[in-house]
């Protein structure tokens, strides 16, 4: 690049998210100057993930990219829960992970190692970014222990099941759910002696005479840690109290959260325990639900929707991703498959434009030039008015089909622009796109052969023959492209 070439774009419109806490959309400011610290609750690793959680991440990974192309140095944390969430709300189901190792008769060791694995194969799949912590629950149990002694005196009560929180010792419990203690509605019951309904566990006690896969010895017996405490202790340690913001799934908004909140007010109260300046994070951030036309999407009714199906089904996961940025994070988003195929063919369209485009570019690298300003001034504009990813693609786009200009300069500027997308545009190619539905038999060496036998067909002008190999390949699920440079495709699942 010459010294006299154009200047990095530098993104200056300023940033707004929504922060679930103020239900307002709120301008960012770092509590550490020029750095973002972000904690995302992670997933509880008893079974294979669904779509709907990875939208979670590829969520906080939008975020994450965003604050970069910002110029923030970014520190990320996501948690993997191998211990502590239960079967259900109330504080008297079961340990997830205990049931899940119980069905499958393996240690719970396996089984977080085998669901974490395939849990990271998807972030790696869709392109989600490495944070800097990958934190493990059951790592962190002596500084849970710690962190339950230093608010157990004024804020929590011991019951034979466990220590529990008292929720009326904080201020304004619930004001991230928008519920009060009082109402009741929504809020839990369930374990005998509680003193308001909405009190929840911060250490299990293991039952006497039982014995449990995981368990610790606590000044309260022997037992397990809440998964709201360990969301608490992780972010706190890693990130330090305030950090900037902290994301998770809406449901919790409802439960989990508040519940984290609640637990950080009272180990942050030394300047007492009022919100939202003791809630631990600035900013609570929740992206909305993916659901399936039938309801609310789920690991044990119907198809289970595992990024590996899609794929089993020839999409590729980029494709899922796309599906994700085309709508707002905070927007309910229904699955179909015509949908993500919809996603899939704008995907390939880009990959098209940026291939043609990057055939014409010779060696070197460039910055976009003076020209492609207010495009990218659009594109940062998007991006930081709380994410809006649908805005973002359509600039992407309006750039793709810009006619008679450097082609070089063109590709820096689709670059930059792909940082905060992660589609990965300027690396994939067509055919890397091509995923070989799961029970399709035939290879792709023998694919080629019969094209090449067609062709042979064709310049004999042999019609009939062409015809038939083309319809051999398609029963075959191969869908045959005449015109189209990369020639063939596996038909979808
Ligand atoms: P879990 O492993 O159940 O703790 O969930 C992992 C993450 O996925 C959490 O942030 C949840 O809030 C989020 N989540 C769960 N179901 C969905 C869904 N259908 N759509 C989007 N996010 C979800
Ligand atoms: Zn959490």
């Amino acid at each position: 690049m010459s010294a006299h070439g154009p200047a990095p774009f530098s993104p200056s419109a300023p940033l707004k998210l929504f922060n679930s806490l103020t239900r307002q959309v709120e301008a960012f400011q770092p509590v550490h100057d020029g750095e973002a610290r972000v904690y995302s609750c992670g997933p509880t690793v008893y079974n294979y993930p669904h779509i709907g959680n990875m939208r979670a991440y590829v969520f906080a990974d939008i975020l994450g990219r965003t604050l970069s192309f910002k110029g923030l140095k970014l520190t990320h944390v996501i948690n993997i829960t191998d211990v502590g969430h239960l079967t259900d709300d109330a504080d008297d189901g079961e340990d997830k992970m205990e049931k899940m190792a119980r069905a499958q008769a393996q240690s719970i060791w396996d089984i977080a190692q085998h669901y974490t694995q395939a849990y990271w194969e998807d972030v790696k799949a869709l392109n989600i970014r490495q944070p800097a912590r990958w934190t493990i629950a059951t790592e962190y149990v002596p500084q849970m222990i710690a962190f339950a002694q230093k608010i157990a005196d004024k804020h929590c009560y011991e019951l034979d099941s466990g220590l529990y929180f008292d929720v009326s010792t904080v201020a304004d419990y619930g004001r991230l759910a928008r519920a009060q203690t009082e109402d009741g509605e929504g809020r839990i019951e369930a374990v005998e002696g509680k003193r308001n309904a909405a009190d929840f566990a911060i250490w299990r006690k293991t039952p006497s005479g039982e014995k449990r896969q995981m368990e610790w010895d606590s000044p309260w017996g022997k037992g397990a840690p809440g998964w709201h405490l360990e969301c608490s202790v992780m972010s706190g340690e890693v990130l330090g109290f305030p950090f900037d913001i902290h994301t998770g799934g809406i449901d919790h908004r409802e439960i989990h959260h508040p519940n984290e909140i609640a637990q950080n007010q009272a180990f942050c109260c030394t300047n007492g325990l009022d919100l939202p300046a003791n809630s631990g994070a600035r900013v609570w951030m929740h992206n909305n639900f993916l659901v399936e036309r039938s309801g609310k999407m789920s690991k044990s009714s119907g198809e289970f929707l595992r990024l590996q199906l899609l794929m089993d089904k020839g999409y590729h996961p980029l494709a899922y991703r796309m599906m994700c940025l085309q709508a707002h994070y905070r927007s309910e988003l229904e699955f179909s498959w015509d949908g993500l195929a919809a996603a899939l063919t704008r995907l390939k369209r880009m990959l098209i434009s940026v291939a043609q485009l990057k055939e014409r570019v010779g060696e070197g690298e460039a910055l976009p030039g003076p020209r492609f300003t207010p495009f990218l001034e659009r594109f940062d504009a998007a991006v930081s008015d709380d994410l809006n990813t649908p805005v973002a693609l359509t600039v992407f786009e309006e750039v793709l089909a810009l006619k008679k200009i450097d082609p070089a300069e063109k590709l820096a500027a689709l670059a930059a622009m792909d940082t905060v997308l992660g589609l990965d545009l300027l690396k994939l190619d067509r055919q890397a796109l091509r995923i070989k539905p799961k029970g399709v038999a035939i290879e792709e060496t023998e694919v080629e052969a019969t094209l090449e036998a067609r062709k042979a067909a064709r310049a004999e002008k042999d019609f009939a023959r062409s015809d038939a190999l083309r319809d051999e390949l398609a029963a075959k699920g191969v869908e045959v492209m005449d015109g189209d440079p990369l020639g063939w495709e596996w038909k979808l699942g």
